[in-house]
């Protein structure tokens, strides 16, 4: 099987491709861009021989169907993106571009590709977010069916992006699966992100900010339990081609109780001169702040018997551990 992964040098691709070198892939190619949120050195590809990667911009139809047609993939997990809401409300145009253009540019050529050559094993797999549904109150999930509202233009884009994987699925019977899943953390992500942005400004002293009054709710999952969703959807294709799936960890968090869970492990297992929790300080929330995610993933688990395989503080300690060794 031969797998092309499209935003391998991000944060979630840069874990998928780590965890890819060790399964069962004849080759790998991984398109990225290598925007400020890239980092090769990321990806270790250590003794996997057939792994090449392109420093392609998808928003070039032209490239990605030279990359597509010479490669000849069988799956395709599509990470590339802007991710970052605060860049997406400061400027919108790479989130319109690369979101929305670079999607379409995938997809319509993966279809053309699929279809002129018959390829019979072929998936598409396009990493979405649960920000498309919107936010939620104290109560309630997202699900599979919860109608999209979203809030930012992050999210409007990646909304937008969906919309075209699933009409494809509906008008050319296009074999793609669509995954929308809860905040991620790990090592590899950037700095400018909530988990990272903690860690580094705890170890070096420094303020750390919490938007508004830090009641707003995230759900957090480990991205290596991610990329193990991701790898049961590639193993299962018969059960999620024309699926879309919501994932999630369960493990809801007030912005304010992550941040002092954070400072509180590094208490604990650090010996610093100071209290981390001092560092944290209030600033003006972000304009349009979503009030709370939280996912009902028993579709995923259902279905393709999904399931959390890492305890939450070991993993956190797990990404603590890697921020504070790359400072
Ligand atoms: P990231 O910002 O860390 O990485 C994105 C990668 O895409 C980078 O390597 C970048 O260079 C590449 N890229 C950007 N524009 C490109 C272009 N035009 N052409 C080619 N490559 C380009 O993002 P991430 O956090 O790893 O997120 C990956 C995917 O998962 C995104 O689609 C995001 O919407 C989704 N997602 C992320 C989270 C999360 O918590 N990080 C949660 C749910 C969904």
């Amino acid at each position: 099987m031969k797998i092309l992964v499209t935003g391998g040098c991000g944060f979630i691709g840069s874990n998928f491709l780590n965890l890819a070198f060790e399964k069962n892939f004849d080759s790998i190619m991984n398109l990225d861009s290598l925007t400020y949120a890239a980092n090769q050195e990321n990806v270790k590809s250590k003794n996997f021989k057939n792994y090449e990667f392109l420093n392609i911009d998808i928003t070039n139809k032209d490239f990605v169907e030279k990359a597509i047609l010479s490669f000849e993939p069988n799956i395709i997990v599509h990470f590339a993106a802007e991710s970052h809401v605060d860049n997406s409300i400061s400027d919108s145009q790479n989130f319109i571009n690369t979101n929305i253009i670079g999607t379409y540019n995938l997809i319509e050529v993966s279809r053309k590709y699929y279809e002129s050559n018959n390829v019979r094993d072929f998936h598409f797999i396009h990493i979405s977010t649960d920000e498309v549904f919107g936010d939620l109150t104290e109560k309630g999930y997202f699900k599979e069916d919860t109608p999209y509202d979203p809030s930012s233009p992050y999210s409007a884009s990646k909304a937008a992006s969906d919309h075209l994987v699933s009409s494809w699925m509906r008008t050319y019977k296009f074999p793609a699966t669509i995954l929308n899943c809860s905040n991620n953390f790990g090592p590899n992500q950037h700095n400018e992100k909530l988990i990272p942005t903690i860690i580094t400004k705890s170890f070096s002293r420094e303020d750390i900010p919490v938007y508004g009054n830090g009641l707003n709710v995230r759900e957090w999952i480990f991205v290596e339990d991610y990329c193990n969703a991701i790898f049961e959807v590639i193993n299962q294709p018969s059960k999620s081609i024309f699926e879309t799936f919501c994932v999630g960890s369960g493990i809801e968090l007030t912005n304010i109780k992550i941040v002092e869970k954070i400072c509180t492990l590094i208490n604990e297992n650090y010996n610093l001169e100071f209290n981390c929790l001092d560092l944290i300080t209030f600033v003006k929330d972000r304009k349009g702040h979503d009030f709370r995610y939280a996912i009902d993933s028993s579709k995923i688990k259902n279905t393709l018997n999904f399931s959390i395989n890492t305890n939450f503080d070991d993993a956190l300690m797990k990404t603590i551990e890697w921020y504070r060794q790359k400072l």
